[in-house]
C-alpha cells in the first residue's frame, strides 16, 4: 500500500500543531514541533495569511495526517459519511477511528498508528478470533482485539502497553486486558470522546464545494 514516506515531525510543523505521529518521542523534549514551533522552509509567517480556502485544506491535511492516510484513502471516508444521516464530520471521524490501526493503537498495543498499520500487516492481530492483516478494515461495537498468542512476547508491543499512560493512556471506548494482550472494542467514540482538536466541519465545507 502506498503511504506518507517524508518526516512525521515536518507534518506536525506543517500544520502548526503536535500530531503525535511518532509515540513516545513525541512526549519527550526531543519533539521536533517544541523546539521549531514553525513551518519548515523560509516563509516562517506564511500561516497568518491563509484564506478560507487555505484554512479548510489545512484541516483536512492535519486530520488525513492524523490518521495516516494518503488523499484517496481519506476522500473516500468523507464520501461514505456523506451518504448517512447525521452530521457528516462526525460520523467520518467515527469511520476513522473504526480502522483496525487506529483500535491497535487506541488501546496501546502500538505507540503510533503507523506502527501499528505494520504490526497488523504482520499478522499480529485477531478480531474475534480471526487473523485479520487489513489496516482498513472496520471494527464494530462489541468486537474483541487481541494480540496472537505467538506475537505476545513481541517487544515493540510491550513496550508499548508499558508506556500508554505516557501518551494519554488506553482510549475510553475501549476495554484492554494489558496481561491477556486482549480487548474489546464497546462502543463507537462520539466526537467529544474522540477529542481531537481538529474542525471536521472544514473539511466537509471543502469537499462539498
Ligand atoms: Fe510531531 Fe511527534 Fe515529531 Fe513532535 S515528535 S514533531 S509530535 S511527530
Amino acid at each position: 500500500m502506498a503511504r506518507y514516506i517524508g518526516s512525521e515531525c515536518r507534518q506536525c510543523r506543517r500544520e502548526g500543531m503536535k500530531l503525535f505521529l511518532k509515540g513516545n518521542k513525541c512526549t519527550t523534549d526531543k519533539c521536533a514541533f517544541e523546539r521549531r514551533n514553525y513551518a519548515p522552509g523560509q516563509h516562517k509567517d506564511s500561516r497568518s495569511k491563509i484564506s478560507d480556502y487555505g484554512r479548510q485544506l489545512r484541516e483536512k491535511q492535519k486530520i488525513r495526517r492524523i490518521y495516516g492516510l494518503l488523499e484517496r484513502q481519506f476522500q473516500r471516508y468523507y464520501e461514505a459519511a456523506s451518504r448517512k444521516k447525521g452530521i457528516t464530520g462526525e460520523i467520518m471521524l467515527q469511520y476513522l477511528e473504526r480502522r483496525l490501526d487506529n483500535v491497535v493503537y487506541r488501546m496501546g498495543y502500538a505507540s503510533n498508528r503507523l506502527s501499528s498499520r505494520q504490526l497488523i500487516n504482520h499478522g499480529h492481530f485477531l478480531v474475534n478470533g480471526v487473523k485479520v492483516d487489513i489496516p482498513s478494515f472496520l471494527v464494530k461495537a462489541g468486537d474483541r482485539i487481541e494480540v496472537r498468542e505467538n506475537s505476545r512476547d513481541l517487544k515493540v508491543i510491550k513496550q508499548s502497553i508499558e508506556t500508554v499512560a505516557r501518551r494519554g493512556g488506553v482510549a475510553s471506548w475501549v476495554e484492554v486486558n494489558p496481561e491477556t494482550m486482549t480487548g474489546i472494542f464497546r462502543a463507537v467514540p462520539n466526537r467529544e470522546e474522540i477529542g481531537l482538536p481538529v474542525q471536521e466541519q472544514m473539511v466537509v465545507e471543502l469537499y462539498s464545494k
